[in-house]
């Protein structure tokens, strides 16, 4: 669980620190966009877009396919098409992660040299034994840290994953205030990280004791989300990240993986998420609509007032690029009155 903290040691923002803006949507080609992945993908383009001063940084997308039991045929071209729909048009051909793990071979042969990754012989079914045996009664839907069985060896074990030694992380504190020094807005102690996210404020997560030593290759050997989005990020530059706030508590893992490969830690900034009637966060798993784009300003109109920004005067009569640079100076003010907002907080506490 993700808790604001008041008095997280995380220096001051200040506005636009970095000299140059890469975001990016990636989408996993899971399914179609719905209305609340537009908001992710509507509010990383304006805010590319805006970027110093309505001047405007790049905005990449990335196809997510490494868990391709998940993913559907044609849904990555799919979801390129409805952007294209609404207007949002990537600065650079899209990159699909199905075609990069060669990298991400490279990042974990970097760990295990380091002594960061270990191999892992456990099934779900042993890890729920291994916390039961430690007096965890695994609730339903919850996601319990890993118990650490294999981090001494296998003992005769056959293995089938790669973790991350979370456990006694010992962060590369030149590579933090370095990246201070230019701005960066968070800390590391240990296994506890803190930063400052664009929207949510101050964040902390104890990595070890919330989440344990993670995978970083499954063991169907596909590539774990957190090991291929780190090594994207900063194989693309990507100097600012905004997503769902679903994926907000996986930032915390992400800093330490770019930590230990000694890879740039980007800004963060997490949007709000869109709701189905149930009260549940929309997504493709429970079923969520594809974005109806017959009318595209309408469904942008939707995403926009999810973000908290106000409808353009004209908008029935608009077109899609004149709705969207009213929104990108709307998002302009928004922001600045948000990081304004967020540099007194941190200098109160
Ligand atoms: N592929 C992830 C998803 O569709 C998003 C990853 C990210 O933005 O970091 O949920």
């Amino acid at each position: 669980m993700i808790v604001p903290l008041a008095h997280a040691p995380i220096p001051a923002t200040t506005p636009a620190q970095s000299l140059h803006y890469r975001g990016r949507f990636a989408p996993s080609p899971t399914g179609p966009l719905h209305a609340g992945s537009l908001v992710a993908a509507l509010a990383s383009w304006l805010d590319a877009r805006a970027w110093h001063g309505g001047r405007g940084g790049r905005w990449l997308v990335r196809i997510e396919d490494v868990d391709t039991p998940r993913c559907v045929p044609g849904a990555a071209e799919h979801i390129l098409q409805q952007l294209a729909t609404c207007g949002l048009l990537p600065d650079e051909p899209p990159v699909w992660q199905s075609q990069r793990s060669a990298l991400y071979q490279a990042a974990l042969d970097q760990l295990i040299t380091q002594g960061q990754a270990y191999p892992c012989a456990c099934s779900r079914k042993d890890i729920a034994a291994a916390l039961r045996a430690l007096g965890h009664a695994p609730e339903r839907h919850a996601t319990l840290p890993y118990p650490g069985t294999c981090r001494d060896g296998l003992h005769g074990r056959p293995a089938r994953a790669w973790r991350f030694r979370v456990a006694e992380f010992k962060p590369n504190q030149a590579l933090v205030q370095m990246q201070q020094a230019q701005g960066a807005h968070f800390s590391i102690a240990s296994n506890t990280v803190h930063w400052q996210d664009r929207r949510l404020g101050a964040q902390v997560q104890d990595v070890a004791q919330e989440v344990g030593d993670f995978v970083l290759r499954r063991a169907d050997g596909l590539w774990a989300y957190q090991l291929a989005v780190v090594v994207d990020d900063a194989a693309q530059g990507i100097t600012h990240v905004v997503r769902g706030a679903d994926l907000a508590d996986n930032t915390p893992r992400q800093i330490l993986l770019q930590n230990a490969l000694g890879l740039p830690t980007p800004r963060y900034l997490h949007t709000p998420l869109v709701c189905a009637a149930n009260g549940e966060k929309l997504s493709k798993q429970n079923g969520a609509a594809a974005l109806d784009l017959r009318e595209p300003l309408r469904a942008l109109g939707e995403a926009a007032h999810v973000l908290g920004l106000p409808a353009p005067p004209r908008l029935p009569h608009s077109s899609i690029p004149e709705a969207l640079a009213w929104w990108v100076q709307a998002w302009l003010h928004k922001t600045t009155m948000q990081t304004r907002e967020h540099a007194v907080l941190s200098t109160l506490v």
